[in-house]
This record gives C-alpha cells, sequence and structure tokens, in this order.
C-alpha cells in the first residue's frame, strides 16, 4: 500500500491495513437491493388502498423490538426482510385514503425519493455554502411567498408546527421584553409578560411558555364565540385588565384553523389589535396557512401576511413526509438577534465551504437535515396551484360528509365544518352524554381494529364526538360514504 502524501506514518502497519468503513464491499449486489426496495416501495404505495389502514402488531413482532443491540452484523438483505415484514406491516396508517385521525399529510413518493437524494448527499444545514442551503431557503422564500409575506422576512425549516411555533414565541418574547432578555434573562423583567391565545390553542403553546420560562399563566386563554373562533371583545377586555393589574401584554396569538374543529380566528381583526396595542402578533398556521394558497378558500386566512411570525406545517397540508415545519418572522433582524452566536469554531469566510450563511443562526438546532429537498421536490413537480386545488378539495370533502352526516337520522353533526374538520357522533336515541361517549369510542376503536378506516375523537364544549381531519390527497368520496356507512351499522350493533 503506497502511503499518501498527507497520511501520518502508520505506527502499526496491521491494523491500517485492516482499516474499515461502512462502504458495501461489493456495490453492484447492494445497488440490486436498492432497485427491489423501490420496487416495492412503489408497489406499497400503488396498493395502499387495498390494505387495512392500521393493524394491531402481534406479541411475537412486537417482541422482535426488544431484542438488545446487534453487536455483530447482520447480512443487509435479512435486515431488509426483517423491516418488511415486521416494520413496513405495521404503519401509523397515514399515508393510507381513509385516515383522518388527529392531523397530518398523507406523504407523497416525490418527496420519500427527496427524502432518499437528501440523505445520499447527506448535507448539514447548520449552514455554509451549498446547494442543500441554497434549496432551503428557496423553500422558506416559497412558503413566505405563499402566505404573502415581504420578501425582506426570514424564517427556518424545523422539525414541525410544534418547534416552528416555539421559535416564533421565542423571537416575540425576546423583541417584547423591553431588555436585553439573552443577556439579562426573566428575572431582570419588571412585569410578567402575557400571551393572548383562544381557548382552542394547540397544546404545543403551553409547552412553548413553559420552556421559555414565561410560564403556563402567562398564556391568557380567551373566550371562543359559538364558531369556536377568538372572541374579539373579550381579548380587547383581557389586554386592558393585564395592563390594569400591571402585566405587560406582549404577544397575541391568533390560529389559523384549530386542531378540535379547523375554526380560523379573525386574523384581520387580530392584526388591528395588534397594531393599536402594539404586541407582536403570531399566527400558528400549522393547519391552515396555506389556504392561502387554494383559491376558493385563501379568504379564510386574510390578514396572516401581517403577522409579525408565523408556524406553518409543510408536513400537513403539502404531504410532505415527516418531518419539517417552518418558521416565518417578519422582521429578519429579531429573528436573527434572538438565536445568532459566534462561537470561534463556526467562523464565516468569503471563500471555501463556510462561505455561505450560517443557517444556524435562525432557530435552535446546529446540525439540521436537509428536509428541503422533499417539499422542493414536490412543489416543482406539481407547482403550487396543485396543492392550493388538494386544499380546496379537502374543504369540500369536508362539507359533503357534513351533508352525509346531517342526512342521518342518527348521527349528529356536532361542529360545522369550516374547513376541513368534521365533529360528529352516532347519537342514538334517549342515551346520556357518558353512554353516548362510550358508544362513539367503540365505535373509533373498531374502525381501527378492522383497518376500514381511521378517525380520532375529542370533546367540544363538553360533547364527546368522533373527528375527521381530511388532510388527505387519497381521499375520495366513495371514503367518506363508506365511512358513514360503517359508523352506522357499528353504532347500531353495539346499542342494541
Ligand atoms: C399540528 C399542529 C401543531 C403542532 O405541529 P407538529 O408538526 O405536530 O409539531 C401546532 N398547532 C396546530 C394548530 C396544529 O394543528
Amino acid at each position: 500500500m503506497e502511503a499518501h502524501p498527507l497520511e501520518l506514518p502508520a505506527r502499526d502497519a496491521t491494523s491500517l491495513d485492516r482499516m474499515e468503513s461502512l462502504d458495501p464491499p461489493d456495490w453492484s449486489s447492494i445497488a440490486a437491493l436498492a432497485h427491489r426496495v423501490v420496487d416495492d416501495a412503489v408497489e406499497h404505495i400503488a396498493n395502499v388502498r387495498d390494505r387495512p389502514v392500521w393493524q394491531p402488531m402481534p406479541e411475537k413482532v412486537e417482541a422482535t423490538f426488544r431484542a438488545p443491540p446487534p453487536d455483530g452484523p447482520t447480512p443487509i438483505e435479512d435486515v431488509y426482510r426483517l423491516v418488511r415484514k415486521s416494520v413496513l406491516s405495521y404503519p401509523m396508517g397515514n399515508i393510507h385514503p381513509r385516515f383522518w385521525s388527529w392531523y397530518m399529510g398523507s406523504s407523497n413518493f416525490t418527496g420519500a425519493l427527496g427524502d432518499f437524494i437528501a440523505a445520499i448527499q447527506g448535507s448539514n444545514l447548520g449552514g455554509g455554502s451549498h446547494a442543500a442551503a441554497l434549496v432551503d431557503q428557496q423553500v422558506v422564500g416559497w412558503l413566505r411567498d405563499m402566505i404573502g409575506f415581504p420578501v425582506s422576512a426570514s424564517g427556518t425549516l424545523v422539525s414541525g408546527g410544534s418547534t416552528a411555533n416555539l421559535i416564533g414565541l421565542t423571537v416575540a418574547r425576546n423583541a417584547m421584553a423591553g431588555i436585553d432578555l439573552r443577556e439579562e434573562g426573566l428575572a431582570a423583567l419588571d412585569q410578567p409578560m402575557r400571551f393572548y391565545a383562544s381557548d382552542q390553542v394547540h397544546s404545543c403553546h403551553r409547552k412553548a411558555v413553559e420552556t421559555l420560562g414565561l410560564g403556563n399563566k402567562a398564556l391568557r386563554r380567551i373566550p371562543t364565540d359559538s364558531c369556536y373562533r377568538i372572541d374579539i371583545a373579550a381579548l380587547r377586555t383581557a389586554i386592558a385588565e393585564d395592563r390594569e393589574r400591571s402585566l405587560q401584554p406582549a404577544c397575541i396569538i391568533g390560529t389559523a384553523g384549530t386542531v378540535n374543529s379547523g375554526a380560523v380566528d379573525d386574523l384581520a381583526a387580530l392584526a388591528e389589535i395588534a397594531t393599536e396595542e402594539g404586541l407582536w402578533f403570531h399566527v400558528d398556521g400549522c393547519i391552515g396557512a396555506l389556504l392561502a394558497i387554494a383559491p376558493k378558500n385563501a379568504w379564510r386566512v386574510k390578514g396572516i401576511e401581517r403577522a409579525d411570525s408565523v408556524a406553518l406545517d409543510p408536513h400537513k397540508w403539502l404531504h410532505a413526509p415527516f418531518e419539517v415545519g417552518c418558521a416565518l418572522v417578519r422582521d429578519h433582524l429579531k429573528h436573527r438577534a434572538t438565536f445568532a452566536v459566534s462561537p470561534e469554531y463556526l467562523q464565516g469566510m468569503s471563500r471555501g465551504i463556510a462561505s455561505g450563511q450560517w443557517l444556524y443562526e435562525f432557530g435552535l438546532q446546529t446540525s439540521r437535515g436537509f428536509g428541503a429537498l422533499k417539499v422542493w421536490m414536490a412543489l416543482m413537480e406539481h407547482g403550487v396551484a396543485k396543492f392550493g386545488r388538494l386544499i380546496d378539495q379537502n374543504v369540500a370533502q369536508a362539507a359533503f360528509l357534513a351533508g352525509l352526516v346531517r342526512s342521518h337520522p342518527l348521527l349528529e353533526l356536532v361542529t360545522e365544518p369550516e374547513i376541513n374538520i368534521v365533529c360528529f357522533r352516532y347519537a342514538a336515541k334517549g342515551q346520556d352524554e357518558d353512554k353516548l361517549k362510550q358508544i362513539n369510542v367503540e365505535i373509533m376503536l373498531r374502525l381501527q381494529e378492522s383497518g376500514i378506516a381511521a378517525l380520532s375523537d375529542t370533546t367540544i364544549r363538553g360533547r364527546h364526538c368522533l373527528r375527521a381531519a381530511i388532510c388527505n390527497h387519497r381521499t375520495r368520496r366513495d371514503d367518506l360514504t363508506l365511512l358513514v356507512k360503517e359508523v352506522q351499522r357499528i353504532g347500531s350493533e353495539i346499542s342494541l
């Protein structure tokens, strides 16, 4: 072996001879396996409709995931066989056309290819001068344009909506503190800060204010109107009351699409109050920010373009494979001022890899994956307009489902769908709330366990209900007709 001129002289020549790497000893056999993986993947997606949405895992399979770490090797073909048998067969189910639980996107094949290619390149989005960093910032710019934010706004892709909201609220806290909060900390504040959101706000905001050291009490929940939107008059009263009590109102959080029922707060009105009161305006748009690209429904989020920060979630209505969320901040200086630090080991350069922007100055993570590519490829392939139409399609499907529910004597529509979330229940005659909950939970579980469909449940103003969140580009009308038929069949079986 000829020594490379830069290599240190080996003390032990034999150990150099035995140097290892993770590359396969034989690239052609790994290529054959990789082709098989792709063929299987295509089949997996193409036939998704024919499989159960979800199935319980047998104890024997479950036990394989409790095995200790493998000390020795296993041939990759065997590893893949295990993945097919024990992993791919037991999905959460959200890529299935009849998955409507909680709130998540249904993924897409191009996005999956994007994740694969991103991993092949393996770039780190901490920053620097390379294509992945440019793709990342281009995707941020596209999302910024989609919601009508100015070109001067900044943003960062993160793991999801919870982190995106945390990023937005952190900038809000620091920008509104009136002191150098990064240096002095919360203890230096004269008055405790107050954030405002509706009583329908997502639980991640509680975690955010707790993480930010403000405490859960700093997030004042404002009552909602009959459509579950923040009550504007009650918000004004709460802000005035808090000023009276020497608290420091700092930030209004508007929700564009609540988890419970899909309610969209009056964002224009909230923007107005924020301006009048000199408060930060953050929008949790994890569900609904992208309504802005949907021709028939964009009007619902009018005012979002006036926010100071917005959290949105490409792994929901853009159907990117998990994970990818995005935080956008109108004032890029305030954004950077919240997170930038320049350690000696991460200095910029005028040339070379470190000559690009340090993207880690806009968030909490230093290293970050190349999740942008899956979003970039799918947007390039389909165009923004199609994603907008798919959003309209889901909203129309929710109205269709609500119509089916309304026309059925034993079903009750619990909330009128505003966007794509339908809350309803099987309302057997003469049953009290407890019994109805019992029946509906059983319906939900039997639907899941039979693999027919996946719904989740919630309780809105004391009424328990089934909840279908149609964020799914594979759902067809027939799927919703089948759902209603099955809910009714199971309901009548149970309440016999
Ligand atoms: C999904 C969701 C979140 C949290 O987003 P993740 O991507 O799950 O972290 C926050 N707010 C709302 C309104 C959501 O629907």
